[in-house]
């Protein structure tokens, strides 16, 4: 154990902590904040100059690793250019330039590209233009159909659509009302969709689901075929269908967007996180022709009223463009492959393994549940904690969902990375035993 990789020497650990209040962080209990000084490709180093391997590319956003140059050299070519404009009555390059680019890879029906900034955003723009959608022919709708356990962002509509969880639990006599089906995992599909036939009726607005894999969830996966007779069901009954593709978007589950293993097209897609390699924040919602029509009039009162101050800012679309350039790059694609491959083999093995439970893989994403008896359970347990802190005394960066334990690395990521986060994960198991 290498206790030297927390290294705080500049003290900014303590002016942090004397100062800022992190995100999803218990400010009474939780160790302090590890001062990163320096990011390049996979690691994070310390003050020290010790690494650690970004094993779920931070957020899952750094899907080709940190500061990278092509990136770094368009974003800061753009910034000596036009680093901002306001969006309405204005436009630029690197906004039509990107819808242009984006459009032609997301399912056939996707017309139109609306710009915000991050997940929660798109997700919210995506809500705001299915209610309004119905509004604006003159048929209110007031419900959305989501899953149990969804996860789609903290923003108050994100939140209203997420599973019910500590997360909402303060909030919920502000959220909309929302009805749930079950994630639609093998042997709970029928249980989905006789519960989503039950539910759907013309007053309906929307079905939203994280397509193939539900990722604060648990990393909670499910097959194309299920998905497709949900979504298929759901449009047939007039509901607009919400992809959420925030996290399985940009390569993640081994196709370019996780609606590529579907047939069904999705009326909705929200995106983010990869979409700019994880570099500055973005967000991305798509609709169709058919959506979008409906905001289309003399009536002003039919407008989509929402943007953001930083609505496609430009350098944000810029570093977007370039991570495009990268993800389409035969190197990432067959990476891709690659990181594939190998989890599928490092699956395997894990399946034999006391302690790791439900062993699944999507692409590039691995999970599978840690066995602790009882104590793996809860949210809240000390074996997601100690999980955590074992796996950064290993050099290693992943933050368990529960006792759900994920690998979702870069795709730059080397195989003897892989081999030293496997291997951790080995040890982990070892340990808890
Ligand atoms: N939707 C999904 C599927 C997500 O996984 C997330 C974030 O984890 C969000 C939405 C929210 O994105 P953001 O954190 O950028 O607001």
């Amino acid at each position: 154990i290498d206790n030297d990789k927390k290294t705080n020497r500049s003290g900014l650990a303590e002016r942090d902590q004397a100062v800022i209040w992190h995100p999803f962080t218990q400010m009474q209990t939780a160790p302090p904040p590890i001062p990163i000084v320096r990011g390049e490709g996979t690691l994070l180093y310390t003050e020290d100059g010790n690494a650690y391997i970004d094993a779920v590319s931070s957020w899952w956003v750094n899907i080709h690793g940190h500061s990278h140059p092509y990136i770094a050299e368009k974003v800061f070519q753009q910034f000596q250019t036009l680093e901002h404009v306001i969006f309405a009555g204005f436009t630029h390059q690197p906004a039509v330039q990107l819808a242009e680019r984006l459009l032609p890879l997301l399912p056939t029906n996707q017309q139109k590209v609306f710009y915000s900034d991050n997940g929660s955003t798109a997700v919210e723009v995506a809500l705001k233009m299915a209610f309004q959608y119905w509004h604006n022919l003159g048929k209110p709708r007031r419900k959305v159909i989501a899953l149990d356990g969804a996860y789609h962002g903290d923003t108050f509509g994100a939140m209203a659509v997420s599973g019910r969880s500590a997360f909402t639990a303060p909030f919920v006599p502000f959220l909309f009302d929302v009805e749930y089906i079950p994630a639609p995992v093998p042997g709970q599909e029928q249980v989905a969709l006789e519960r989503l036939q039950a539910l759907l009726s013309d007053d309906v607005a929307a079905f939203i689901v994280e397509p193939l894999v539900q990722g604060s969830g648990g990393m909670v996966m499910y097959q194309p075929a299920i998905l497709d007779e949900l979504m298929g069901l759901a449009r047939r009954c007039g509901a607009l269908v919400i992809a959420d593709e925030v996290m399985t978007g940009f390569g993640r589950t081994g196709k370019l967007f996780a609606s590529y293993h579907l047939r069904e097209q999705p009326d909705l897609i929200c995106l983010s996180k990869g979409l700019t390699g994880g570099t500055m924040a973005l967000g991305v919602t798509t609709c169709t022709k058919e959506i979008y029509d409906a905001f289309r009039s003399d009536d002003k009162f039919k407008t989509l009223f929402h943007g953001h101050s930083f609505t496609a800012n430009p350098l944000a679309c810029t570093a977007a463009l370039a991570s495009l350039d990268l993800l389409l790059s035969d190197e990432t694609q067959a990476a891709i492959q690659r990181i594939g491959q190998r989890h599928a083999v490092f699956a395997e093995q894990l399946k034999q393994k006391p302690g790791a439970r439900n062993v699944r893989r999507q692409g590039t994403i691995l999970a599978f549940d840690l066995d602790a008896g009882d104590a793996s359970r809860s949210y809240f347990n000390t074996i997601r904690d100690q999980a955590y802190e074992f796996l950064l005394e290993q050099g290693v960066l992943m933050r368990p969902l529960g006792n759900v334990l994920y690998i979702l690395p870069p795709y730059c990521i080397t195989d003897e990375q892989l081999d030293t986060v496997y291997a951790a994960i080995e040890n982990l198991l070892k340990h808890l035993r």
